[in-house]
């Protein structure tokens, strides 16, 4: 097997298929945004829609859909909830990762500048290391009350992320990298992280590289997010970092997050969130599942389409001021829909006449 960037993707008569996992809460009803915004997109994708029940026993489903994006290639992803604390109910989100090698997940943090949040032209990307870390999934209890939890640092995995991040900083001509950790606690483990990042910074003399204990990091985070231009981390501080910024600049419905191994890359929104309480509403903000599906054209390299929705999804939030309650709005979920794919038509009218 090749890398990523080398292999075909599944393509039938010029299509594109791609794994569709709507998951729970909002997931289903944000997805059927992405297939109508895509219907007027005239988009050449067809999803291959497999439902994951988050109560089975069983673990068919699950097999099934990982098989599937490692058929097409690519797949698109709302949150699947976990109820479950019996340690045998492992979390299927995090099944996904693993036994895709997920290793890394990459959230673009900007700013829209018609969306308020408690900054202004935040633009951060966080690369965070995603399938080992805290969630390696081995706990056991050694005596009654006393739970053991292990976090599994490794060199290579280490060593991946910190590339990832330092070539993405070179191509995107980005100056700084800041690796994120607790090292002076956990010297072992965070120490690895904060070592194996610190040689991989060498290759690139060009770039600038500092680190950040977390908790300092957090609160720069809070009050000068401004310096910060790529983050390394692993996993848990970077679900609890993307989560914070992106509650700096607007919150969850926004943004969306992007996995990438090897072989396979898997879309979603950047906070991973289910929704449960406002899903069939009608308020959910549909932004993050369509950013999500924007960045899985880019990756399919169908980039007129996907800088198309950009641009219409831009206009809604910017100029029209068309927003959720989550970014204190008063629209719908499908006011947003209806104006994006108004701004859609026009833009691809006005291609056809160019
Ligand atoms: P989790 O799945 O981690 O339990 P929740 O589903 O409770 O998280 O989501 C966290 C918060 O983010 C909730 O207040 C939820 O309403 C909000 N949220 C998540 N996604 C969206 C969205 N697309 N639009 C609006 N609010 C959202
Ligand atoms: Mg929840």
């Amino acid at each position: 097997l090749k890398k990523v960037t080398t292999l075909p993707k599944a393509q039938y008569g010029g299509r594109h298929a791609v794994t569709m996992l709507p998951g729970g809460g909002i997931g289903p009803e944000l997805m059927s945004y992405v297939k109508e915004v895509f219907k007027y997109g005239g988009v050449p994708v067809d999803f291959e829609i497999i439902q994951i029940d988050p109560t089975s026993e069983s673990n068919e489903d699950l097999e099934y859909a990982i098989t599937s994006i490692r058929r097409n290639g690519v797949g698109i992803k709302g949150n699947i909830e976990t109820r479950s604390l019996d340690t045998g109910v492992i979390s299927r989100n995090v099944a996904i990762r693993n036994q895709l090698d997920l290793f890394v997940n990459v959230v673009h943090c900007k700013s829209y500048p018609g969306v308020t949040g408690q900054h202004k032209n935040v633009d951060i990307v966080i690369v965070r290391q995603n399938t080992e870390g805290e969630y390696a999934m081995l706990e056991h209890e050694s005596t009654p009350g006393v739970v053991e939890s292990m976090k599994v640092i490794t060199t290579q995995n280490s060593e991946r992320v910190a590339r990832y991040a330092f070539e993405y900083a070179r191509k995107n001509n980005r100056k700084k990298v800041t690796t994120v950790h607790k090292a002076n606690i956990m010297k072992l483990s965070d120490g690895l992280f904060l070592e194996t990042s610190r040689n991989v910074a060498k290759d690139y003399p060009e770039i600038q590289h500092n680190d950040m204990i977390i908790d300092n990091c957090c609160m720069q985070l809070v009050s000068n997010p401004h310096q910060f231009e790529v983050m390394i981390m692993p996993n848990l501080y970077g679900a609890i970092v993307s989560n914070v910024i992106c509650g700096l600049i607007g919150g969850a419905g926004l943004l969306s997050g992007r996995n990438f191994g090897d072989y396979y890359a898997v879309f979603e929104p950047g906070t991973r969130n289910t929704g449960t309480a406002i899903a069939g509403k009608n308020i959910a903000n549909p932004i993050a599942m369509l950013n999500a599906s924007i960045d899985m054209l880019y990756y399919l390299g169908l980039k007129s389409h996907a800088d198309v929705i950009t641009l219409a999804i831009n206009k809604t939030l910017n100029e029209d001021l068309v927003h959720t309650p989550d970014l204190k709005g008063t629209a719908s979920s499908l006011d947003v829909v209806q104006t994006i794919i108004k701004h859609v038509q026009n833009l691809s009218v006005n291609c056809k006449k160019k």
